[in-house]
């Protein structure tokens, strides 16, 4: 095992939940539960767009490290609605997700957007957070570790060596997400181990050693202990759980193991 070369993120996705009158009590909720998180892990709270502003208020000097859900392709110009990875940067923002199975299935992502995206943030300071898994049809179908190897490799078309250090892999299977049935740590750890052989078939092994691969889809303070025990899993994306200050400060306790 050689996680000591890697960190553990943990990262909360809000999805389209919450009010900005909710962050107050959610962080008064969660900070004092989780004293001492950073000699063990990176925590991050990805929020919707019109609360990064204050969320990076509320979380100032916790350590806690604030992220969006999304980003554009483009650099700036004339793209209405969209934001870039300057203004997030600009504000404050450390993580963004990118490639989500809820931005793949609703709003038409696709590998290569998920790229463009990808290459995109990594001319910033911030920390990609790249989504990629299989649907159930998919795992049932037998093709998980190819379908999941095929969007690990599209995803990294022209990234550096160097930027694959400080990208984050989730691995996400799609029937896991908001589900309640979570993948078995076995399978979890199977699949991420998978992701980093890939990544050490197009870099190098310590390349591969040193990327944080999370695990993501129905985790909570029930399942996070053993899901994070796996060699190959550096720590978790978190939808529902994250929304609730002792389920996610749990999940963060959890991975200090
Ligand atoms: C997610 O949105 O990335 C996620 C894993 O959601 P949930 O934990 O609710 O399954």
């Amino acid at each position: 095992m050689n996680r000591e070369l890697r960190k553990t993120v943990i990262a909360g996705n809000w999805k389209m939940n919450m009010l900005a009158s909710d962050l107050g009590s959610f962080v008064s909720g969660l900070l004092p539960q989780i004293s001492g998180f950073k000699s063990w892990c990176d925590a991050a709270v990805c929020t919707p767009f019109v609360l990064l502003p204050a969320a990076t208020d509320a979380f100032k000097g916790s350590g806690v490290g604030v992220g969006a859900q999304n980003m554009s392709q483009f650099d700036s110009g004339a793209y209405t609605g969209e934001v870039s990875a300057a203004q997030l940067s600009d504000i404050g923002i450390d993580y963004v997700i990118i490639g989500h199975s809820e931005r793949r299935q609703y709003f038409g992502e696709t590998d290569k957007s998920v790229n463009e995206k990808l290459t995109t943030a990594l001319k910033s300071p911030l920390i990609p957070i790249v989504c990629v898994g299989e649907t159930l049809s998919e795992r049932e179908t037998g093709v998980t570790f190819e379908l999941v190897s095929l969007q690990v490799k599209a995803a990294l078309v022209g990234v550096s060596a160097s930027d694959m250090r400080r990208t984050v892999i989730a691995y996400e299977p799609v029937w896991a997400i908001g589900t309640g049935k979570t993948a078995t740590p076995e399978d979890a750890q199977e699949v991420c181990a998978a992701i980093r052989s890939v990544i050490a078939s197009l870099y190098d092994k310590s390349t591969a050693d040193a990327v944080t691969i999370q695990y993501g889809g129905s985790m909570n303070e029930k399942n996070a202990k053993e899901l994070l025990a796996q060699p190959d899993i550096d720590g978790g994306l978190i939808g529902g759980a994250s929304l609730k200050p002792d389920s996610f400060a749990a999940i963060i306790n959890a991975a200090n193991q």
